[in-house]
């Protein structure tokens, strides 16, 4: 593993064996996350972008088996840690956010209790310090009165100061991988913009690597340096953040790009579904995930899947179009992409 990554991430499998039969969540993806670096996880509800952050920090049920070659964070192998080593792992060096911060806080506990909490199991602090230091958190992550607010139960915070306070709590041990998982889906667009803000800021102040799981691409282009879009448990294109937006390799992306910049108005960074749906993983294609929806789809595409074709240091999709014999067919996507 590269001294330079945090999170290194080598063909991880996760498959749920249901009544009904395996699913194949996700089949075979790698990737990394540098220290202090801002990712993000990109693509449809149901492409396998949440089940590959919580395989990574064992979290699903006992009906999932998750596999992988490696799953290196910050030196350790995850794959090799007991129950107990990993949950000391969560909470300390990898904080995580949910999309909708009510199910994550405890409604019994007082929002101070559930900032200290970790304080007092991790960072072994005692009431007093652990108190003081959850107060400075509250205060940074922008709530006022953050000392009488300390007493408050999460009903009696807003949606947006929820996931402040879980941001707070997140980030109050100090780890070096932050997790978000659709952080801002369940918020208005202007609360949406200041969480996303508040997020930058704690990674700027704190050098916390984060990893931003979404369906929303306008979140993606204010915040992430590079960019994972996946798809039908695959990954389709790792690149820059600009290689994403204007050099798009795969016409997955490139549908989404299209669809965001067709909406317009309101509608503006959210994902307008490609025609079609995606692949059923219970029984996946064999192929390249995307033929069903591709117009570019060519008879070997049903047939095999694409491996990943890099066309510079940091940026890769998987899709026959960048066969050497397909060059033709790849100036198609330039002429009708963005
Ligand atoms: Fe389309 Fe084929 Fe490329 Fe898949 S491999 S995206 S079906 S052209």
């Amino acid at each position: 593993m590269s001294d330079e990554q945090l999170l290194d991430v080598k063909n991880l499998r996760t498959s749920f064996l249901t009544s009904g039969g395996v699913v194949s969540a996700v089949r075979g993806i790698s990737f990394s996350v540098g220290h202090g670096e801002f990712i993000g996880i990109v693509g449809e509800s149901g492409c396998g972008k949440s089940v590959t952050m919580l395989s990574i920090m064992r979290l699903l049920a006992g009906n999932a088996s998750v596999k992988a070659d490696s799953l290196f964070f910050d030196g350790r192998d995850l794959l090799k840690l007991s129950s107990k080593e990993i949950r000391k792992i969560h909470g300390s060096d990898i904080g995580m956010i949910f999309q909708d911060p009510m199910t994550s806080l405890d409604p019994l506990y007082t929002i101070g209790d559930q900032i200290m909490e970790p304080l007092k199991i991790h960072k072994k602090m005692t009431r007093r310090e652990a108190r003081r230091k959850a107060a400075e958190m509250l205060d940074m992550v922008g709530i006022s009165s953050p000392g009488q607010r300390l007493d408050q139960y999460p009903h009696e915070f807003s949606g947006g100061m929820r996931q402040r306070a879980m941001i707070a709590i997140a980030m109050c041990c100090d780890p070096k991988l932050l997790i978000a998982d659709e952080p801002t889906t369940a918020l208005d667009v202007t609360i949406q913009a200041q969480i996303l803000e508040l997020m930058m800021e704690m990674k700027k102040k704190f050098s916390t690597a984060t990893a931003l799981i979404t369906h929303d691409l306008g979140v993606i282009a204010s915040s992430c340096s590079r960019v994972v879009v996946m798809y039908g448990g695959l990954i389709m294109e790792i690149g820059l953040s600009e290689d994403i937006f204007y050099r798009p390799l795969h016409p997955y992306t490139n549908g989404l790009l299209n669809s965001i910049t067709r909406a317009g108005g309101k509608e503006r960074g959210k994902l307008i579904p490609i025609p079609g749906s995606p692949p059923d993983l219970m029984n996946p294609p064999v192929g390249c995930p995307f033929t069903a929806r591709c117009e570019y789809a060519m008879r070997i595409c049903a047939e095999a899947r694409p491996s990943s074709t890099y066309v510079s240091e940091n940026h890769s999709a998987a899709c026959w179009l960048l066969h050497a014999k397909a060059s033709g067919m790849r100036s198609g996507i330039a002429r009708h992409g963005r």
